[in-house]
């Protein structure tokens, strides 16, 4: 019997949009084309450690309703404020401290998160849908169709569809790892101004909290679309970077590079999903700003609005 609702996508918006829906007592299947949930929420086993691959940290209102699941998270520990206070490093190389949000990371990865996420919901992995239509997946009966990706994937599924025409930026991940740490215990994190080649460094032994000599790099949108082919190939650029910005004498001991071909979308739509009839879309294109909290309220209020139907 086909499903009151099918959700193409276990990034943190689909599993929110199939967590909202299951508890208002609809069934629901949630389909990915990963070997794990999470997405863009990606954690690695690198160097007998998890290292945060895709996005870097979280921020949350703690008065909201995602402030309800982070004060879960934090409660079983899966969660933590990190930092509230990161470097920048101005065009001139000059390192200042800036306070922000709160910032959030988790202790085991931020995929742990998207896992925990799955608890009493039928997620299949490994399943890449090819074609959908309303209420249909793949020529089979789906109930209300939501497709829960960047904008660009879901295009490949269906013409024209909903937000498919913003433009999306890349960003190659570069994990770097040293035998010591060789950078300011107080770095956390730095955004870089006006590189041509990196944007952003995260302590991912920092953040996780083992202190792991870890950095990882995200590089400019720029940068990473000469290397889209071969992610590799940036390392060179990328190793040169971080030591020149951070002032690190040795050359790292291991790296790794992930490409994210649709890492950010470049504009977003200001609406917190779209909804038709037998087929919606959310995501973090759906709202003010595109981060991870974005992400999760889409999908959330999407699956409310879907369980009133
Ligand atoms: C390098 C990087 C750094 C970032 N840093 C931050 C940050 O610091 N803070 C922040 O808040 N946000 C950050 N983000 C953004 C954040 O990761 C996203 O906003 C959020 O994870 C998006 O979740 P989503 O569910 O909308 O999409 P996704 O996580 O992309 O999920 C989409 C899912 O759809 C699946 N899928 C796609 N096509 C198919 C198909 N045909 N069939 C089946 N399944 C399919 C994919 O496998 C994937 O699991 C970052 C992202 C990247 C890439």
């Amino acid at each position: 019997m086909a499903m009151d609702v099918t959700v193409v996508g276990g990034g943190i918006s689909g599993l929110a949009c199939a967590r909202a829906a299951a508890a208002a007592g609809k069934s629901v299947q949630v389909l990915d084309r990963g070997r794990r949930v999470g997405g863009r929420l990606a954690t690695r086993t690198l160097w007998g450690r998890p290292v945060d691959h895709g996005a870097a940290y979280f921020v949350v209102d703690e008065a909201s309703d995602f402030g309800a699941v982070v004060a879960g998270w934090r409660e079983r520990g899966l969660a933590r404020p990190w930092t509230d206070t990161f470097v920048v490093i101005g065009e001139d190389g000059a390192l200042t401290h800036k306070r922000g949000p709160m910032r959030w990371a988790a202790p085991r990865g931020l995929r742990s998160l998207a896992e925990d996420l799955t608890d009493g919901l039928d997620v299949r992995l490994e399943t890449t849908v090819e074609k959908v239509e309303p209420y249909r997946i793949d020529g089979r009966e789906a109930g209300e169709v939501v497709l829960a990706m960047p904008g660009p994937q879901a295009g490949r599924l269906l013409n024209a569809a909903p937000g498919a025409d913003l433009e999306w930026e890349p960003v190659i991940a570069v994990a770097l790892r040293w035998d010591a740490r060789q950078w300011p215990g107080d770095l956390h994190g730095a955004f870089v101004d006006g590189h041509p080649d990196v944007s952003f460094i995260a302590d991912d032994g920092d953040r996780r909290g083992d202190g792991a000599s870890v950095l990882v790099v995200h590089t400019t949108a720029q940068r990473a679309r000469r290397h889209l082919d071969e992610p590799d190939a940036v390392i060179p650029a990328v190793v040169a970077a971080t030591r020149a910005l951070l002032g690190i004498d040795a050359e790292p001991a291991a790296t790794f590079a992930h490409r994210w071909t649709f890492a950010r979308p470049a504009e977003t739509r200001d609406a917190p999903f779209h909804r038709g009839p037998g087929l919606s879309v959310c995501g973090d294109a759906w709202g003010a700003r595109s981060a991870v909290r974005t992400a999760w309220a889409s999908g959330h209020s999407l699956g409310v609005a879907l369980s009133g139907a």
